[in-house]
């Protein structure tokens, strides 16, 4: 039995834990360095140049990166390697970065994080890359028309941020890979556990290690995940432009991701509990949660995903945007912010002003997005349905 026919949950415990990294101990531990030295020059040369796996400079990481790195590449069947950002923005930057030239065009989805979209606005266009938005639900047929001579690469993020749209993600894949167009996803909702990205044919895979991964709140990391074809490239990026994670947010990240399993599975059951209790309340106009009929694409997640996360957008029937902030500001439960995937509750009042130009959705009144932490979900009903009874509605 090889480790890639071991199941999800055992290679969560087993990835990355080599005996050469543990030294006898459980977890590989953190080590906190900038010069690696040498016995001779002899071994000075050995070590260069840099690659994962070799003690150079501590800029090229140690045991603690390589070893999260692993353990994320293993989760990604197909996959050769992986590399680590101080961010989930930043890996998304570099992704990019990895892939575009000067003349080229970039295919983006239009529910993409809106970080995403100013990277693409804001630097892209300064490098000398256009950008040309998509809306999410565009079918395999349709892409062809949308490719032009200059376009280079096409980036999922599915759910979409926000009004969490479903895309069909092997299907564009086919016709990217037929075109010789790069695909790029951001992975971040379902994590490996529950979508296969680089399987579903992406060439890079991207995953804020911020949210269910680290799954605490307490670091900020990012990860990018490549195909063979897209290693060099990748790893090249990320070497030129000096990214290096501190070894304390691979440790968490690593640590994290021991019991991403069991915490994935009770975000679901949570979030799935809020969410049925939430589609039945009179004030709430629709639930954008992609497990549920209601959400555009809930079809292909029927298809693709092997489990749904506990982030969703709740539309409230009819009122204001001022009473859909008194609800949000009512909850007790509930904190107001903004970086999910830890094991409490948030919930966020949802702009889409200047976040959609590929075509616009109406919805019947204001928008909430919800992260279902670890709490019992019968406080949290409780505490939302004490906070709905004061919305007033249309
Ligand atoms: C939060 C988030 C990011 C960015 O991650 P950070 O680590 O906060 O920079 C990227 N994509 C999605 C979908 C996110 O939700």
């Amino acid at each position: 039995m090889t480790d890639q026919d071991r199941r999800p949950a055992t290679r969560l415990v087993t990835a990355g834990r080599r005996g050469e990294w543990l030294g006898g101990m459980v977890n590989v531990p953190p080590a906190r360095t900038s010069t690696v030295l040498f016995d001779s020059v002899a071994d000075l040369h050995a070590a260069y140049p840099p690659r994962d796996g070799t003690l150079n400079y501590g800029r090229n990481g140690t045991a603690v990166h390589w070893g999260l790195a692993e353990a994320l590449t293993e989760l990604e069947p197909g996959a050769t390697g992986t590399k680590l950002f101080s961010s989930g923005a930043a890996a998304v930057a570099m992704a990019l970065t990895s892939v575009l030239e000067p003349g080229d065009e970039l295919l983006m989805v239009d529910s993409a994080y809106g970080p995403t979209r100013a990277f693409c606005d804001g630097e892209l266009t300064r490098c000398g890359v256009s950008t040309r938005y998509y809306d999410p639900l565009i079918t395999p047929a349709q892409l062809y028309a949308l490719i032009a001579e200059r376009t280079r690469a096409l980036f999922f993020e599915s759910p979409g941020s926000l009004t969490f749209e479903v895309q069909d993600v092997p299907g564009l894949c086919g016709v990217a890979r037929e075109r010789g167009l790069v695909t790029l996803m951001d992975n971040t909702w379902a994590t490996p556990l529950f979508f296969s990205a680089i399987a579903a044919g992406v060439d890079l895979s991207i995953v804020a290690c911020t949210k269910y991964i680290a799954g605490h709140s307490d670091a900020m990391l990012g990860a990018v995940t490549a195909r063979p074809e897209r290693w060099d490239a990748l790893d090249r990026t990320a070497r030129l432009y000096g990214t290096a994670v501190g070894p304390d947010e691979a440790y968490l990240a690593a640590r994290g991701l021991r019991t991403l399993h069991v915490r994935l599975a009770q975000h679901q059951t949570n979030g799935l509990t809020v969410a049925h209790w939430l589609a039945e309340h009179p004030k709430v106009a629709r639930v954008l949660h992609p497990a549920l009929a209601s959400c555009l694409g809930h079809e292909q997640w029927r298809c693709d995903f092997r489990g749904s996360t506990s982030l969703f957008s709740v539309v409230l029937d009819g009122g204001t945007e001022a009473g859909r902030d008194a609800l949000v500001d009512s909850l007790d439960l509930f904190g107001i912010g903004y970086s999910w995937g830890g094991f409490e509750s948030l919930a966020v009042p949802v702009s889409l002003r200047g976040m959609r130009t590929a075509g616009e959705r109406t919805f019947a009144g204001p928008l909430v997005r919800l992260h279902i932490g670890l709490e019992d979900p019968a406080d949290l009903i409780e505490d939302l349905d004490r906070a709905l009874a004061s919305y007033p509605g249309p």
